[in-house]
This record gives C-alpha cells, structure tokens and sequence, in this order.
C-alpha cells in the first residue's frame, strides 16, 4: 500500500519555510491507518517493550493504539505542566530557546523496556529528550519508532537507540 498518498504537505505551517507532513489523510482513512499501525507494530514487537511512550501529541495517536496491538502499556510524555501529580521533568534545546517533557513519576519502572513513539523525526531533538528522560527514569530503551522520518534532517544520528520509520523523505 503506497502509505505516501496519505500523507499531505503543507507549505509555511507552523511558520514559513516549514513544509508541514500532515498525517490526518492518513488517520482519516481506516484501511491505510490499519495497515500503518500494524505494518509498525510488527517491526515494534521485535523489541519486545512493555511499555510505549508516546510523544505529545500527535505521538499519542501514534503510540495507543499500537500499544492496543501490541498489548503493552502506553505512557504519555507531554509538555510541561500536563500532567497531575508527581511529575519528571528534562530541559532541552530547541533550535531558538529551550523547552520540557514530563513524565508522570511513577509511569516507569526500572528496568522496564519502552520504546518511544512519535508520528514524525526530524532533527530528533524531541526522540532524543525523551530517551533521555527514560533513561534517567532506570527504562531499558529499546528503540524509536516514527511514522515519518525526514532524512534529509539527519535525526537519526541524534537518537543513541535503534530508530524503524515507515516512510521516508529525503
Ligand atoms: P524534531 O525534534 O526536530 O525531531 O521534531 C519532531 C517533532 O516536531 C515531532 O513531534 C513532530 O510532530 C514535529 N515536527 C517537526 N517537524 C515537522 C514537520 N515538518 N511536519 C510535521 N511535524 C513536524
């Protein structure tokens, strides 16, 4: 299935110069969302994870349901100042600035294999936080997995764990 036609370019979104890679054709479209979930959910199980951690937000409708397939748990990495309770938070750097993630405190144990998720890589400064954070956290990382991974941007080399994309641009 050509996974590609589901995805929609959009010039100059959030800010120009951007071409923004819409995934919505794609969760809008059942038999193409099926077929991506389960074509990344076989390469996913490999790694064998107890947990998926999904990156806000369009991570989360990435990592659910794989997580429903797979029958792991799922755990969200949202912005600061998201999540209730007792929270772990990292800093990193943006290309202007800095942002956070949290985690709940108590969503991983240690030693527990995770694999991040997100619906798209592209320089891999966000994968690469929430590696770090997991880590801090005592999770045994076991991979990356994103829908799209713009090559060209060289995330990849960032990401200090196994990275599995199902469409590439270059
Ligand atoms: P990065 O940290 O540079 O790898 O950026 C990845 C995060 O930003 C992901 O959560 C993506 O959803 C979002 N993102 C970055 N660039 C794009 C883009 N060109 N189109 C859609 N989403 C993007």
């Amino acid at each position: 299935m050509d996974l590609k036609s589901h995805i929609r370019g959009i010039p100059d979104f959030p800010k120009p110069g951007i071409l923004f890679y819409d995934i919505s054709p794609l969760l809008a479209h059942p038999q193409a969302w099926r077929h991506a979930v389960e074509t990344m959910a076989a390469s996913v199980k490999e790694w064998q994870p107890d947990i998926l951690v999904g990156i806000e937000s369009r991570g989360f409708l990435a990592a659910a349901p794989l997580a429903y397939v797979l029958d792991c748990g799922f755990v969200m990495c949202r912005k600061r100042g998201k999540l209730p309770g007792e929270t772990i938070g990292h800093l990193y750097e943006l290309e202007y600035g800095s942002d956070a993630i949290e985690i709940q405190a108590d969503a991983i144990k240690p030693g527990q294999r995770v694999v991040v998720v997100d619906d798209l890589l592209a320089t891999g400064g966000t994968m690469a936080a929430a590696i770090q954070l997991l880590r801090r956290v005592g999770a045994d990382v076991r991979g990356a997995a994103c829908f799209i991974e713009l090559t060209f941007l060289g995330g990849r080399d960032k990401i200090d764990a196994p990275v599995t994309s199902l469409m590439q641009y270059d």
